[in-house]
């Protein structure tokens, strides 16, 4: 990474005026480079204890943009540990809230709140378009998700976990040590199983396993992680598949590294992948990517999604079809019963789209893929997997 040639050009210590400027004294910091720091665009998931304080510290830095993800709203409970959140906030989304706060802190700071799960409703591109994530979450569904797009598309993510007064905050790099994956355990695989064992989620945040943490830990996990990050922007070396793991009790602070595991499934990166700029969710139909690919890839090319699409269900009652075209993974067990008669219906799926289909007319959008999407075109060995890079500029539209 490191240019040789270089190594006595240090960047230049810029030193302003304190009264204009709020970025004064990072100038006195030999390696900071304030325009590094407005340029950079940070993807922060997670909203909650650690996220507050994640944003918060991003704020004052002034990173330029930040886009904030999360699907939760804001209770009373949150209070004791998110220094963004008001009393009167109880009910509005944590996303709306958090980047309302960061603006007052610094209006320099661009943001974009995004409302949702990380698990099945972001595009991988997203992730490709971004310099850093920082994962501010409390289960291991979304790390896995987060960690699995790292990988996909070859950017650096911090994790950082926190549990009473221990903590845990840690970098990971594609290719470069282990990963979260590498890290999980039998155990943790039997817990994020848990929500697999229905076809259709049972009830919503199975998985929301409260744990007990205090505004002390959620601090100093995210001090750490906001640390590496900006490491991450300067190019400055990180440790890359170790943890920092800091016990509170008996204020023991200490790294561990992880061992890569052999056949890890996360480690797959997309190559190639094809950036189309006209292609949008909303205006490009199946029949139109499917053109693409079968001009790249010979007639016989295919699309194929990650999870199933379910396109109809049928009613094991009432006999009556219904057009559905939305991921399993988003539907819930209520979605199966019927609106005529309240018998359940048989979903059908695909994962697949071959040119034979009836439904070829569909926008991406109208097949519930998400903005910013990496669609894999296959012809038996050749893959070439597309972005939809004609919705950046409306999904990372940073204001
Ligand atoms: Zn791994
Ligand atoms: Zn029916």
């Amino acid at each position: 990474m490191h240019d040789e040639s270089n190594e006595v050009t240090a960047p230049p210590i810029v030193i302003t005026d304190p009264d204009a400027d709020r970025y004064h004294t990072f100038g006195y910091i030999s390696w900071w480079q304030q325009e590094v720091v407005r340029r950079a665009t940070i993807l922060v998931v997670g909203a909650g204890a650690l996220g507050n304080e994640v944003l918060k510290n991003l704020a004052l830095m002034g990173i330029g943009n930040l886009l904030i993800a999360d699907f939760d709203t804001i209770e009373d409970s949150n209070l004791s540990r998110s220094v963004l959140f008001r009393e009167g906030d109880r009910g509005r989304r944590k996303v709306d809230v958090a980047a309302q706060r960061v603006k007052e802190l610094n209006p320099d700071v661009n943001v974009k709140a995004w409302h949702g799960n990380i698990n099945f409703e972001m595009g991988l591109g997203v992730f490709r378009h971004v310099d850093a994530i920082i994962g501010c979450l409390d289960n291991r569904e979304a790390r896995l998700s987060i960690n699995r797009a790292s990988w996909a598309v070859n950017r650096p993510w911090v994790d950082g976990a926190i549990q009473e007064l221990m903590g845990i905050a840690r970098v990971f790099w594609p290719g470069q040590g282990a990963c979260y994956e590498c890290t999980l355990t039998d155990l943790d695989y039997q817990i994020i199983n848990l929500r697999y064992s229905c076809p259709l989620l049972a009830r919503e945040n199975i998985l929301q396993g409260k744990v007990p943490t205090t505004p002390t830990s959620a601090s100093i996990v995210a001090a750490f992680q906001t640390q590496e990050a900006l490491k991450l922007i300067h190019d400055m070396e990180v440790q890359p598949g170790k943890a920092v793991m800091i016990n509170g009790l008996t204020n023991d602070v200490y790294t561990t590294e992880y061992p890569v595991k052999v056949g890890c499934m996360s480690h797959a990166t997309l190559e190639p992948i094809v950036a189309l700029p006209e292609a949008t969710t909303a205006k490009t139909t199946l029949a139109d990517l499917l053109g693409i690919a079968q001009k790249a890839l010979g007639d016989t090319a295919v699309l194929e999604f990650d999870g199933e699409l379910v396109t109809t269900m049928t009613c094991t009652g009432c006999g009556q079809t219904f057009p559905i075209f939305r991921k399993m993974a988003r539907l819930y067990e209520h979605d199966a019963v019927c609106p005529n008669c309240g018998s359940r219906r048989e979903m059908n799926l695909t994962h697949r789209i071959s040119g034979q289909e009836d439904f070829l007319n569909r926008t991406l959008a109208d097949v519930d893929v998400p903005p910013l999407s990496i669609i894999r075109a296959r012809n038996g060995n050749e893959r070439i997997y597309y972005e939809l890079t004609g919705d950046k500029e409306t999904f990372l539209a940073f204001t």
